[in-house]
């Protein structure tokens, strides 16, 4: 190493100040090393776009106190599920737990991620914004360092935090391109609304929000789900779709939101309001059967850029933050033991597997490509048979039930031969018991 290099020398790299990013940058400065964590945005959050909901649990594994100053907009008092029919009805299950309202909340993430950098700054981590990583230096197969516009730094390990496209890990070999079949596109709109209309229209009281996730409608059959999350006084509105079903049927993404919107369950609540914000961001979705090879030589990866999110139940960022604290927890050890290759880091994959980040990335890794092949059933054709279910159920026209329900069976078997009716039921039984297992 040159002498110029030695200067340009910390212990810890981290890319990308995403929670991922920051979480593990944050654990190392605790530990007393030197970290330099570096972001492409002009500040932390500028460039990330995401649902809306950040769960408690690991927010306070990174940030202990974090409810005291953290930007938050308002904590998740009611979980809705709604099924939309292809028409204009729609069949919802809400859950409200009073004595767990705080354990999600939603937050904006270019206030979310500047305000834990800055956390991060006040306990010793050195930030540097504006700074695009163009490369990994390797030298004798190990990660010893980045290359920038600006110059190249130098460290004993680097964590790659750099989110869903990661090229740094696809530079490193351990990373294959995306298959359009493990990837989802997510756009979304934010819509603003005064907060008394929001927290009437939602039924919510002062500070208390709703994650709402729609499932069919618009999304004929595709893998693909809507959401609504409430901030303070605006509401987001976005769904995800695989990019493998927008590519066979020649969609456009802006256009199904449109069409979601447009469905009377959705347009009563953003009624009104102006938007205000319009973004797109890819979602890592292929699961545990995805992920890359976690470690190599100096260097470790850790949330979106290891593909670790569970699409089941919407969880990414708190994937991130524990798969980043977990990476700088492993370099911390590295130091002590004063053995940056893969022998030591191979901790961090161990600590994944101990905890529920792998135990549930395996548990759900055969639901998404179950779901993918029968989503026209899953996702389109029921939704729609259990609108017209409680359509019968609910309303009086003068006609016997008898005759309605007959109807409605056979209209019921007309569409779905017995044979797709038992595959489904044996797909929809193999993943309860695969989860059991
Ligand atoms: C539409 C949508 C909805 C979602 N909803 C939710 C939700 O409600 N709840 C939830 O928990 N998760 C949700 N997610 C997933 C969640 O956003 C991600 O899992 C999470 O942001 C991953 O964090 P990360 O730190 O790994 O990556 P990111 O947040 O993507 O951060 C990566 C950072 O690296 C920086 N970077 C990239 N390349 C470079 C480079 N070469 N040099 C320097 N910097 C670089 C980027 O600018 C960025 O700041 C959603 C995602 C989408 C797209």
């Amino acid at each position: 190493m040159t002498e110029n290099n030695k200067q340009n020398k910390v212990d810890v790299i981290v890319v990308g100040a995403g929670p991922a990013g920051v979480s593990a940058a944050i654990t190392v400065a605790r530990g007393g090393k030197k970290v330099v964590l570096v972001e492409r945005g002009t500040f932390a959050g500028s460039k990330n776009m995401y649902g809306g909901v950040i769960y408690s649990h690991a927010a306070k594994e990174i940030f202990p106190d974090f409810e005291q100053s953290a930007p938050i907009e308002r904590f998740v008092e009611r979980h809705s599920y709604v099924l939309l029919s292809d028409g204009e009805d729609s069949t919802e299950i809400s859950y409200r737990n009073p004595q767990n309202e705080k354990s999600s909340f939603v937050a904006i993430r270019a206030d979310w991620d500047r305000w834990c950098v800055e956390q991060a700054v006040k306990e010793g981590v050195y930030f540097a914004p504006q700074t695009l990583v163009n490369n990994l230096i390797v030298e004798k197969g190990k990660v010893v360092g980045i290359t920038t516009d600006i110059e190249d730094y130098y460290a004993d390990i680097v964590i790659i935090a750099d989110g869903v496209n990661s090229l740094l890990a696809k530079q490193l070999g351990l990373r294959e391109k995306m298959k359009p079949g493990n990837v989802v596109l997510g756009v979304k709109e934010v819509i603003k609304l005064p907060r008394e209309t929001i927290e009437k229209r939602f039924a919510l009281q002062e500070n208390q929000g709703a994650a709402i996730e729609l499932v069919g409608g618009p999304f004929a059959g595709m893998f693909g789900l809507g959401f609504i999350y409430t901030n303070k006084s605006s509401v987001a509105v976005g769904l995800g779709v695989s990019l493998e079903d927008l590519k066979n049927k020649k969609l456009k993404p802006y256009e199904l939101l449109d069409t979601l919107k447009s469905h009377p369950y959705v347009s009563k609540l953003i009624e009104g309001g102006e938007l205000s914000e319009y973004s797109a961001h890819l979602i890592p979705e292929g699961g545990y059967n995805s992920m890359p090879a976690l470690y190599t030589d100096g260097a470790m990866i850790a949330g979106d850029a290891a593909m670790l999110v569970n699409n089941v139940h919407f969880e990414g960022t708190n994937f991130a933050m524990i798969s980043g604290k977990y990476a700088g927890e492993t370099a911390l050890e590295a130091f002590e033991n004063n053995d940056f290759t893969s022998n030591s880091l191979c901790l961090y994959k161990k600590k994944l597997l101990n905890s529920f980040i792998l135990k549930d990335l395996i548990t759900y890794k055969d639901v998404v490509p179950s779901l993918t092949k029968r989503s026209a059933s899953f996702l389109g054709y029921y939704p729609s048979r259990i609108n017209e279910f409680f359509n019968i159920f609910t309303t009086t026209d003068g006609q016997p039930k008898k005759e309605k329900f007959r109807k409605f069976a056979k209209y019921f078997f007309t569409k779905r031969s017995l044979s797709e009716l038992f595959s489904d039921g044996f797909t929809a039984i193999k993943l309860i018991f695969g989860i059991l297992k």
